[in-house]
């Protein structure tokens, strides 16, 4: 059976390991392929030179599935502190036409009046980054979260895979601070959404083992006051029997939230930066109390403008609160 999460593993591996200089060659509808790896890489994953690769647990070979160790191996092929998997276009066409029209239809500022100042070429960061997402539990959730951002705006793309772009090269970047921590709120968002299925029905699951629970306590709590109506002689025993019970279902209900309780992780596995030409388009907002000059963005690969992105939640927006200092908020953690 061929999974989603299989499926992206798949592309994900085979991009990477092609942009490293790998060989692959594993046909669409077929569980295993082949790949001609360089030296290094070889050695970096533990495998042979020459190898099977798979979705399936082989003996030799690559393995490539979430129990495999490929991804903490494919780790090793993005040390976090050099610029080794960067890339950069040199040119790309940029849109010339007034930008008033197009921010006009794309945005909305409801609590500003915003005008266009102009539009200038300018080159942004672009981030691509992987994690392996997990959530323990009484089960185990995992998956691997793919999330794009714009290093200047911190809005999270959808853009396409630049170890496609064959006007992409390699190149150094300088050491500019990663932004690691915008990356992990927003593929904690991510990932948590596609976890929402797994995490409503372990919900739902404690629900129904926590119900079952205090029927079954209650019961014995009845059948101890029952006793009491017959033996009426022995009160105090009784009350014993109750209390100790109801110690029990606190033990047994505190025992259940533990099982259930979910333990989300985050580990990067791979970034790639992406220096690319980009038109900037600088706004002026206006309120009551002041005004301010900002960057929004033209994405000459998706051709589209890009969202801010909230400041509290991190979401893409086009409809635009400014709090106060001119901080740009989702309608939803505007009116928090
Ligand atoms: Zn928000």
């Amino acid at each position: 059976m061929t999974t989603a999460i299989d499926q992206r593993m798949k592309s994900f591996a085979v991009s990477l390991l092609e942009s490293g200089g790998g060989l692959i060659e594993w046909p669409e509808h077929l569980k295993s392929g082949f790949a001609i790896l360089p030296p290094q890489t070889a050695a970096l994953l533990e495998c042979p030179e020459n190898t099977e690769i798979t979705a399936e647990s082989v003996e030799r070979g690559l393995t490539i599935n979430l129990a495999s160790m490929f991804l903490q191996r494919a780790e090793r092929l993005f040390p976090r502190d050099t610029s080794a998997m960067a890339l950069k276009i040199d040119t790309l066409y940029l849109k010339k036409s007034a930008m008033d029209e197009p921010v006009a239809r794309a945005f909305a500022f409801p609590n500003a009046r915003v005008k266009v100042l102009g539009a200038s070429a300018d080159r942004v960061e672009y981030q691509f980054w992987h994690f392996a997402a997990a959530i323990e539990s009484d089960e185990k959730w995992e998956d691997v979260v793919g999330v794009t951002i714009n290093s200047r705006s911190h809005a999270r793309l959808e853009m396409p895979d630049p170890l496609n772009n064959y006007d992409a090269h390699p190149t150094r970047l300088d050491q500019v601070p990663v932004d690691f921590a915008a990356a992990t709120a927003q593929a904690a968002a991510v990932a948590g959404a596609k976890a929402s299925g797994f995490i409503r029905r372990l919900e739902e699951r404690m629900d129904r083992d926590m119900k079952r629970l205090k029927s079954y306590y209650h019961a014995l709590l009845d059948d101890a006051s029952d006793r009491s109506r017959r033996t009426v002689a022995e009160p105090d025993k009784t009350d014993a029997r109750a209390k100790a019970v109801e110690l029990e279902l606190d033990r047994k209900t505190e025992e259940l939230r533990e099982r259930y309780t979910l333990r989300p992780s985050l580990r990067p596995v791979a970034l790639v930066r992406l220096d690319a030409p980009a038109l900037a388009v600088t706004l002026n907002a206006q309120r009551r109390d002041g005004e301010k000059q900002f960057n929004i963005y033209w994405n000459a690969m998706t051709k589209t403008l890009e969202p801010l992105a909230c400041s509290a939640c991190g979401e893409g927006i086009f409809s635009i609160h400014f709090a106060e200092g001119f901080v740009p908020l989702c309608g939803a953690c505007a009116h928090k």
